[in-house]
């Protein structure tokens, strides 16, 4: 990762969320679907990135990266669908939002806020695609341009973020990217600013980087995308999500990603071997 939140979505860590937008456009095409993102392959179309990327199952194949990558990011898009839909949202924060279009594509109660957290670049791609597509909300969006690496409450509070109300949270395909003092930072700063009642939701790979960059689906995909595993995700990582919570006054539930999917009637094969270190959690402030 650079020092400086400044990377588009063609270029350093923003590339990785063009290449979940099509993992999630490949799965959108699949006739047993887990999850539904019609506005995925708009961003890919519109990023035109420098190595194409697929976004219907007949661009793939059934036994190669994209394929196995569709499996996990239906998985884990559809875990945490599922979150939204068991509590409260009011208040929901995406915390690295990316190219996710929760709040266009699912069903919000009504004055539902969406807080999407993110770099500017990244945001304003996705708000640019989205308008120019005509898509419209059906929850009210506020974007929130930060570096999660820093000190971002301000800028959430100065958007509106009600600290007296349960909020919904959410980290998902973020904590690899961040180094553990920020993490810990991060959960930090999630804890203090939840009423009791808010909800936390989680995407933890446990797992060693450098172990993760030599299998399958990182060992291809990571290259094409013009990314380092380990430059991208700092190893040596012991911060532990699950007794911090707990230690901080939330009920946690850990469940990994593995009998999740099987729950779901996915099967991660061989070529998932890289994604199956991943424990999905949620948590709630008593
Ligand atoms: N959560 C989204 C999803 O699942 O579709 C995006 C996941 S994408 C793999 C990672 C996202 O994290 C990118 O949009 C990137 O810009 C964002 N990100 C990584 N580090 C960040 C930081 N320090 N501050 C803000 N955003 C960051």
């Amino acid at each position: 990762m650079t020092q400086q939140a400044d990377w588009d979505i063609v270029t350093d860590v923003g590339i990785t969320a063009l290449g979940v937008a099509a993992a999630r456009a490949i799965e959108s095409h699949r006739e047993n679907r887990l999850m539904s993102d019609p506005y995925a392959e708009l961003f890919v179309a519109a990023a035109r990135p420098p190595t194409p990327m697929p976004t219907s199952p007949k661009e793939t194949t059934a036994d190669g990266p994209w394929s196995a990558m569709a499996d996990y990011l239906a998985v884990r898009s559809r875990y945490f669908d599922e979150f939204f839909a068991a509590g409260p949202t009011a208040q929901t924060v995406l915390l690295a939002s990316g190219l996710d279009v929760r709040g266009y594509r699912l069903d919000w109660p009504a004055d539902t806020v969406v807080y999407e957290l993110d770099v500017p670049k990244v945001l304003q791609f996705k708000q640019n695609v989205l308008s120019d597509n005509g898509v419209s909300a059906r929850a009210e969006i506020r974007p929130v341009a930060v570096d999660l690496r820093d000190d971002w409450p301000t800028a959430l509070l100065g958007a509106g973020f009600d600290r007296s109300t349960p909020a919904a949270w959410l980290a998902e395909g973020l904590l690899p990217f961040l180094p553990d003092d920020a993490v810990e930072r991060l959960f930090g700063i999630v804890d203090r600013l939840s009423a009791p009642g808010s909800r936390f939701a989680i995407e933890h790979v446990d797992a060693d980087p450098r172990e993760l960059a030599t299998l399958p689906p990182m060992n291809t995909m990571a290259g094409e995308m013009g990314l380092t595993v380990t430059d991208m995700w700092p190893a040596d990582k012991v911060f532990p999500p699950v007794s911090w919570l707990a230690d901080h006054g939330w009920r946690v539930t850990s469940s990994p990603i593995g009998p999740v999917a099987e729950g779901y009637g996915r099967q991660f094969g061989p070529n998932s071997a890289g994604l199956r270190h991943t424990v999905l959690i949620t948590a709630t402030k008593g």
